[in-house]
């Protein structure tokens, strides 16, 4: 089959387009013709040797991905050949404490389609069979690739980690973002009063298409005054973060006294001073967040089959061009996701 692999890390030009051996299914497993996959900043991460778990070399990234069940395992079942399937992106034991209790991004086996496993860029994928999830008939392939990594993480960070409720503010950084632009879309959902922030106009102009009640523009305006005239003086409830270094340190101020900063990723700067005094002062809750379960990823895509939530898609290559496709996203051109099409 084709894939797009790197065999050591590095820049853009690690990627290569060739050919790579078929996976074959074992017997829990199933295998995947990809029709669409779309790229995540972990993708990227990997490509270069920046994180830390040990990847398989030669690699194919890819956590995100749909298409339908080609191959299937000796001991599957409940799923069916041409079956169309959105692929679940964490994989986790299933017997552990955290696993039995809805918690599966904390197992301590946890890992990622395409991080730890071969993943999406390729024509074909290898997939335990309980992470194939039947995709609505009102969703494509296209639609379908866009949603899991960051609808999941935006799930997880509102509702299970920062447990919002209706009429809280809710203030969104990088709202142009992947997670950003579904935090948006599910904070209108639970009744939230949104305020999303960004870098450049047309990511605010994207913010206010998915539901946005208030923009903040970072580079021209002083983001914690403007939250504090919108909300009366009073701040935020909670914050959705994953830029990290001053954003961070100004969503501390930004907050509601008892407010909730939900983290879930640093792409500019992981390390930070911290005024203890302002935590202690006005009961800061500091929250981390990983990914989500897979009882989550169900409870998105039953919004995506009402209609409720949109995903956000900004352009298509060809698989063979993924190298291109990842410079694109490296060099923060993207307004929402960037498939890659094999
Ligand atoms: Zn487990």
């Amino acid at each position: 089959m084709k894939a797009l692999v790197f065999h050591e890390y590095g820049g853009i030009e690690k990627l290569k387009y060739e050919e790579f051996p078929e996976p074959v299914p074992e017997e829990t497993e199933v295998v995947v013709r990809v029709k669409a996959a779309s790229i995540n900043h972990l993708d990227i991460w990997m490509r270069k040797g920046i994180r830390g778990p040990k990847i398989p070399i030669p690699h194919i990234s890819g956590c995100d991905g749909a298409g339908e069940i080609v191959k299937i395992g000796k001991k599957v079942s409940g799923v069916s050949l041409n079956e169309r399937v959105i692929i679940s992106p964490g994989i986790n034991c299933g017997e552990c404490h955290y696993c039995r209790t809805g918690w599966d991004s904390l197992c301590p086996g946890y890992h990622i389609v395409g991080y730890q496993t071969q993943g999406t860029f390729a024509e074909y994928v290898r997939i335990p069979a309980n992470n194939a999830l039947p995709i609505p008939d009102n969703l494509s392939y296209e639609e379908a690739a866009a949603i899991p990594l960051v609808f999941l993480t935006a799930y997880h960070m509102l509702f299970t980690r920062a447990k919002v409720q209706v009429g809280e503010d809710v203030l969104v950084m990088a709202a142009g973002s992947g997670v950003g632009s579904s935090a948006i879309q599910l904070a209108k959902l639970a009744g939230a009063r949104v305020i999303a922030s960004a870098g450049s106009q047309e990511k605010l102009d994207l913010a206010k298409r998915l539901g946005a009640d208030e923009t903040i523009n970072y580079q021209t305006e002083d983001l914690v005054q403007k939250v504090k005239n919108i909300t009366g003086g009073k701040g935020v409830e909670v914050i959705i973060e994953h830029i990290g270094g001053e954003n961070f340190k100004q969503g501390l101020y930004a907050l509601s006294r008892n407010g909730r900063l939900v983290t879930c990723g640093a792409t500019a700067q992981p390390v930070i001073d911290l005024d203890l005094r302002l935590l202690f002062v006005k009961h800061i809750n500091l929250i981390g967040s990983y990914m989500g379960a897979k009882w989550e990823l169900l409870e998105v895509i039953k919004l995506f089959q009402r209609k409720k939530v949109k995903a956000v898609i900004d352009k298509k290559f060809n698989l063979s061009q993924g190298s291109m496709a990842q410079q694109y996203i490296e060099e923060r051109r993207n307004l929402g996701k960037v498939l890659l099409i094999p």
